[in-house]
């Protein structure tokens, strides 16, 4: 069986994902808030990057650690992957582990989206597709089995590695 995502559609969507990610300081307060964690220079800081809009929000812990450093940032490694974990446990992130052992980092904002990820470069692109959603809840629903999340993740070479 072939799935074809419409390209169009598929950039707008990744432009209306990433209009949602793209937080000021005060929505960051109050995300953070909002799971019941007390707000730090270190947790806002960690949030605000894996908010920018520009960059692929799918971060590994070094990824973010070095996005920092060149901000002038100062915070360690321990303290970025124990926001990290800390965020994970609040659901205020997602962790993906979309090549083995490498986890990536992004915020949950809730929205089910899919994967595709580049065996080549590690780029990773997000995809919805209302046929794919609805053809897995029914092949759940013949099985009596409820759906409380999932993940595709397609692997492959992006068009920039061919
Ligand atoms: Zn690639
Ligand atoms: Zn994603």
């Amino acid at each position: 069986m072939r799935t074809v995502v419409c390209v169009s559609m598929l950039e707008h969507l990744n432009k209306e994902i990433g209009k949602r990610k793209a937080m000021d300081a005060e929505i960051l307060d109050q995300d953070i808030k909002a799971k019941g964690l007390k707000v730090t220079i270190p947790r806002m800081k960690v949030l605000a990057v894996l908010s920018a809009e520009k960059d692929a929000p799918h971060l590994s812990a070094e990824e973010v650690y070095n996005r920092l450093l060149a901000m002038g940032e100062e915070v360690s490694l321990p303290t970025v992957y124990r926001v990290l974990a800390q965020f994970e446990s609040a659901g205020l992130v997602k962790r993906h582990c979309f090549d083995g052992d490498r986890a990536v980092y992004e915020i949950d904002d809730g929205e089910a989206h899919n994967h595709m990820v580049c065996v080549c470069c590690s780029e990773v692109i997000e995809f919805v597709d209302s046929v794919i959603a609805d053809k897995l809840q029914r092949l759940a629903a013949y099985q009596g089995f409820t759906i409380s999340d999932y993940n595709l993740v397609l692997h492959g070479v992006c068009a920039q590695c061919k």
